[in-house]
This record gives structure tokens, C-alpha cells and sequence, in this order.
């Protein structure tokens, strides 16, 4: 099975269309998704709608997610975050924060061969950002393979015996990571909605079960119009001008 993986949409409905004609239906079987949905963007709704008509296989809940319907308060977000969430519940159609309250906690396991999360597999809400961090989360795997976001950083950390390391995606399109049998994987694809590792494209990514690889991949879309939105929303502006630069 080949599944589209994508994470920290963010309600950046731009970067998501631009993702899906990347990836158009003929080149993945099903779709799982690592939570927040929403948060930040301006096509909260539209970003919602656009997930479920894609009728994904597994939809793990993100912060995010869980603040916008209301499952938490928004106490731990800094001031632009809780902002635009709170913008979010305001705007966000009662059976869409229905939907966002419906999802599952991670990690949540996939076929026989890998687990997906927002956070951690330790923790839904844990950043892993370092090998040190890492550490802590392959103690928590229950598959060889684990896909997490949160961050909105695109990485795979691999844990063999002999070897730790983590690999950051090349600058080109497309960067394949190939599983070998006596390794562990935790692997963030990057953010649709809102990256972070400076690269401003949309990141998403490409699991091959069978074939025992992943291709973390990416792809231009038209950030002015997702700026434009956001300004036109009344969003915190910054919220604009760091999808620019990818950070
Ligand atoms: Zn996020």
C-alpha cells in the first residue's frame, strides 16, 4: 500500500491544494494524516472539508485540533497562537468542530509495519526536535517505523545498532529514505500548512509499505494568496509574512 502522509496542514488551503495535485489519487492508495488541521490559516472550514472528502484512513488530533472544538483551553498557547485559534473556534462550522472532536488520539498503528502521531509516541503533545529527543521516542515505538509532526520540520531520525543519525531532506523535490530491516525510523514529513526548516515549499510525504520507502517531498504553492487570506482575516500578520520565509 502506498499512503499520503501530511501533517500541520494549518488551514493553509492553498499549500493543500497545491500538495494534492502533487500528489494526485493515482499515486497513493489511502491517506493518513498527524493532526493540526487547522490553526494559524484561514480556510479553516475549507481545510476541514477538503480532509474528509479525501475519506482519509487514519486522522490522528493535533493541539491545535483539540483547542479549535473546544476539547482544551487554549492556557498553553503564546499569545499569536492562541489569537488565531481562538479566531479559528469562532469560525470554524459546528460539524467541522464535530469532526476535529471525532479524531483520534495518537499514536495510532497502520498496517503491521508503522504508527503515526502528532507528538510523540510517548506523548501527543511532546516536540521531538534533537537526537536527544529522539531517544526518548524510539523507547516509545511499538512499529519499526514511526511518522510524528508537530515540529514542522522534516527529518528522519534512524536508530540501527551501530548507528544514529538524523537526516535532513535534500534541497530538491524529492528525498527518498529507504528502510532497512535491523533499523528503527522516527520520521517527521514536514508541514503542508506552515514549514519551518526554512524551506517555505509545502512538505508531504509518500510511504511505500511494500517497497520499504518513504519519499519526503516537496512542492511550490502560491503563498501570496494564503498571505493575502490571512491579512484579510484580521489574523496576526506574522501569520502571513513567516509562510514567505518557511520559518
Ligand atoms: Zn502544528
Amino acid at each position: 500500500m502506498r499512503y499520503l502522509v501530511l501533517s500541520d496542514l494549518h488551514a493553509n488551503l492553498h499549500a493543500l491544494e497545491a500538495v494534492l495535485a502533487a500528489a494526485p489519487a493515482t499515486a497513493y492508495d489511502r491517506v493518513v494524516i498527524l493532526g493540526d488541521l487547522v490553526g494559524y490559516g484561514a480556510h479553516p472550514n475549507e481545510v476541514v472539508e477538503r480532509v474528509r472528502a479525501l475519506d482519509p484512513l487514519a486522522v490522528i488530533r493535533g493541539n491545535h485540533d483539540k483547542v479549535a472544538c473546544g476539547i482544551e483551553s487554549p492556557d498553553e498557547f503564546n499569545a499569536i497562537a492562541r489569537q488565531a485559534v481562538m479566531w479559528t473556534h469562532r469560525r470554524l462550522a459546528a460539524a467541522n468542530q464535530e469532526y476535529l472532536r471525532s479524531l483520534e488520539v495518537g499514536p495510532r498503528p497502520v498496517g503491521d509495519r508503522f504508527e503515526i502521531c502528532h507528538g510523540s509516541p510517548a506523548d501527543e503533545d511532546e516536540y521531538i526536535f534533537d537526537g536527544a529527543d529522539a531517544a526518548i521516542a524510539f523507547e516509545a515505538l511499538t512499529c519499526p517505523v514511526c511518522l510524528f509532526g508537530h515540529t514542522h520540520l522534516a527529518v528522519a531520525f534512524v536508530r540501527g545498532r551501530h548507528r544514529r543519525e538524523a537526516r535532513l531532506p535534500d534541497e530538491g523535490d524529492v528525498t527518498v529514505v529507504t528502510f532497512e530491516p535491523d533499523c528503527l525510523y522516527l520520521i517527521n514529513p514536514g508541514a503542508v500548512g506552515q514549514p519551518r526548516d526554512g524551506d517555505p515549499r509545502a512538505a508531504f510525504a509518500i510511504l511505500d509499505d511494500e517497497a520499504g520507502e518513504i519519499e519526503l517531498r516537496r512542492v511550490v504553492y502560491p503563498i501570496d494568496a494564503a498571505q493575502q487570506a490571512i491579512r484579510e482575516a484580521g489574523l496576526p500578520p506574522v501569520l502571513a509574512s513567516r509562510l514567505a520565509v518557511g520559518r
